[in-house]
């Protein structure tokens, strides 16, 4: 069958992808005055991000919640008119537990909450006192995240705080993360100060005055109908700035029709027959790494071809969610925090529980309880492609022997991730230089998305805020030509 080409206006800027970083990037760029259009293969926009409710109770298929790590979130939601429907976190979700020998117990938070902790022997808090002596590593060494904090902590550091803490952000192995690149702001607090007290210290001081917060610190944010009110807002937003969204359209490649003019060519989810071919001075592909690499190889050129294959080398960690809701009477524990990890020593099938509904209002009432479960990551990659069965009967087992939940909820929803994050491992930044040296060969190329510049849904702000202004600059340098 003949395949039917409609050929679309030219645009200044095309954004892939109408995940949190891409809707960002473009809402930016179109504010600034510029003709944007986003092509979304999904039939709806904001990528991971997504809420409903069922029962009148909230629940999240992605993520639960942003970290205010710096003030660009309250400006662009105030920018989209969204500031009064932030919800901020629950003073209790401050309360973070540890599950060891099958108890949860409140990771501390303060120093002498530290040294009264039963999560910690005696030899692990006494090892603090040294950690200030202990010498910096080479700024060259591509340490892992289990070798610095070994080195800097100890082994039940390690194993009791920091391996759930990368199981809970990353869903990853700490002897496999790169710490210079999953975790940069550690790195340098030891390349800077020498160690990490004297930087927590010697840091909070310096962040006070760049208004910025550690991720520490910062409060934990959402909103009253969830996390997709940030994406619905930033897609109605881009629409009313004259920005375009076209969803299911799948992009499949692109191509340099002449300088200065991209031809991106995609297909219609609705039509498989219609091809869409648009055109742009640039492209901004917020993208996942896989997907970012096959539309690089489309270009067919001989320098991209290492670009490709640093996309391709990024793995990505597995992740299914069990997301369950429950008669509160049914949950003995008193779910006051904002939930637990399972460090890999406790044999347990999940990674940890979020209490979704203690962390913010307006997620249910106080009779029932949302409970978010998180299964496979690096950990057990096996496992989230389990049958949905399996997987709820995997949660139910671990949250009753670890939270003491009675009988079967009242509903419950499997949200599957089989790419779900990308691991910064060994050679990762390398691997980001090498797709960036693309853009040398090919001005009016960019790049925004998590594996690139991190993974949280702040870092995502921030990114897709600095790849617009850096489209913009190019945009202006290319008009003064
Ligand atoms: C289960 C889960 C829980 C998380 N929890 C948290 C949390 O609590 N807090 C936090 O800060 N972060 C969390 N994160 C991380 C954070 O949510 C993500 O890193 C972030 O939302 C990713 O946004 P993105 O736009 O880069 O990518 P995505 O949201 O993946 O968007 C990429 C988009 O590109 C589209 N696309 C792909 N290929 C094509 C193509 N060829 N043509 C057109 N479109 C295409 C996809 O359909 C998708 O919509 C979580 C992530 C996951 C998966």
């Amino acid at each position: 069958m003949m395949s039917e080409t409609t050929t679309k206006v030219t645009d200044d800027v095309i954004v892939v992808g109408a995940g949190a970083s891409g809707l960002v990037a473009a809402y930016r760029l179109a504010k600034k005055g510029h003709r944007v259009r986003v092509l979304e293969a999904a039939p709806r926009t904001g990528g991971v991000i997504a809420s409903a409710r069922c029962d009148g109770m909230l629940w999240e298929s992605g993520p639960n919640s942003g970290m205010d790590t710096t003030p660009l979130i309250n400006e662009l939601l105030d920018s989209l008119g969204i500031r009064e429907q932030r919800a901020d976190a629950r003073k209790i979700a401050d309360r973070r537990f540890i599950v060891r020998g099958g108890q949860l117990i409140p990771l501390p938070m303060s120093g002498p909450a530290f040294f009264s902790t039963p999560l910690f022997s005696a030899g692990t808090k006494l090892g603090l006192l040294r950690e200030p002596f202990i010498a910096r590593s080479s700024a060259e060494a591509d340490e892992s995240v289990a070798a610095f904090v070994r080195r800097r902590l100890g082994t039940e550091f390690l194993d009791y705080a920091i391996e759930p803490f990368v199981a809970g952000i990353f869903a990853g192995d700490p002897e496999q993360l790169s710490v210079q690149a999953a975790f940069p702001k550690l790195f340098a607090l030891e390349q800077r100060y020498g160690g990490l007290i004297r930087g927590l210290i010697l840091g909070a001081r310096e962040r006070k005055r760049q208004r910025e917060k550690s991720k520490n610190s910062a409060k934990s944010f959402s909103f009253n109908d969830g996390m997709q009110v940030l994406t619905d807002a930033l897609a109605r937003g881009l629409t009313a700035a004259n920005g375009v969204i076209e969803t299911g359209v799948r992009v499949t490649s692109i191509a340099c029709e002449a300088e200065g003019c991209w031809t991106v060519c995609g297909i219609r989810s609705e039509d498989q027959n219609g091809e869409a071919v648009y055109r742009a001075g640039s492209v901004v592909f917020a993208t996942p790494a896989d997907a970012t690499a096959t539309l690089l190889a489309s270009l067919k050129m001989p320098w991209v071809d290492d670009a490709v294959q640093a996309l391709r080398d990024i793995p990505y960690a597995p992740v299914s969610i069990i997301i369950s809701a429950w008669r509160r009477e049914a949950v003995m524990h008193s779910l006051d925090g904002f939930g637990f990890l399972v460090p890999r020593k406790e044999n347990k099938r999940i990674l940890g529980t979020l209490f979704s509904s203690s962390m913010f209002d307006h997620r249910a009432d106080e009779t029932h309880a949302v409970l978010t479960t998180f299964i496979g990551g690096m950990r057990q990659p096996e496992l989230p492609g389990r049958g949905d069965d399996v997987l709820q009967e995997m949660a139910e087992n671990d949250l009753a022997s670890l939270i003491g939940v009675k009988g079967t909820p009242l509903w419950t929803k499997v949200s599957r991730h089989p790419r779900a994050i990308p691991q910064y491992t060994f050679g990762h930044l390398d691997r980001v230089r090498r797709v960036e040296t693309v853009q040398k060969h090919a001005p009016g190329l960019f790049f925004c998305a998590n594996w690139r510049g991190g993974i949280s849904i702040s870092d995502c702000i921030k990114n897709g805020h600095l790849v617009a202004d850096e489209t913009d600059a190019f945009i202006a340098s290319r008009r003064m030509l």
